[in-house]
């Protein structure tokens, strides 16, 4: 890919995702024709913060330093008001029973929808209550910004491991070739 079709393929992408918010309900769908789905309050806002970064370092001229590029506001609503179960956890839609699947994924997403940003830059959009309020999570590993960092740390102060077995042994021939096309796919 050159530099202006990348760009375009993020664009299209970005317009894929935005349209999967559903206007009345303000959940996302999982694709076009199907109903709002709590879990994907993660699976597609999720890619949004993916999508903003690397169009911003497409150099992207338009993007929001305070938002996504979706309704952050109105997937809260939807989460806080439908996907809650009284007694506990959260669900796919009103009517569905509650699972650990799409608690989860629902508070997952619900994060993204609270928090904008990274480590140096953030900005908050909490629905209702302070008490409202979740820690922000990674977009790619689920976990507190935090932990990512500390964990590339702990691999980074790693050695690199010795490799020890034989050459044309059958781990080797099945390994390298795809290593090395997947670095120099990424570079080009
Ligand atoms: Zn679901």
């Amino acid at each position: 890919l050159n530099h202006v079709s990348l760009s375009a393929v993020l664009l299209y992408k970005t317009r894929w995702v935005v349209s999967r918010q559903m206007r009345f309900e303000g959940g996302f769908q999982g694709r076009c024709n199907k109903l709002v789905d709590g879990c994907y309050s993660f699976w597609q806002a999720g890619l949004l913060p993916l999508l903003h970064r690397a169009l911003f370092k497409e150099g992207e001229s338009e993007l929001s330093r305070q938002r996504w590029m979706f309704e952050q506001q109105a997937l809260q609503e939807y989460i806080l008001l439908c996907c809650q179960n009284p007694t506990g956890g959260l669900l796919d839609k009103p009517g569905k029973s509650r699972d650990f699947y799409h608690t989860c994924y629902c508070l997952s997403g619900l994060s993204i929808a609270q928090h904008f940003g990274n480590m140096d830059l953030h900005h908050k959009i909490i629905l209702g209550r302070e008490e409202n309020r979740l820690a922000p999570t990674h977009p790619v590993y689920n976990i507190c910004p935090e932990k990512v960092a500390q964990a590339l740390q702990h691999f980074h102060r790693l050695p690199v491991p010795q490799d020890n077995r034989q050459p044309g042994a059958s781990a080797d021939r099945l390994s390298e070739p795809t290593t090395a096309s997947t670095s120099a796919d990424l570079q080009s």
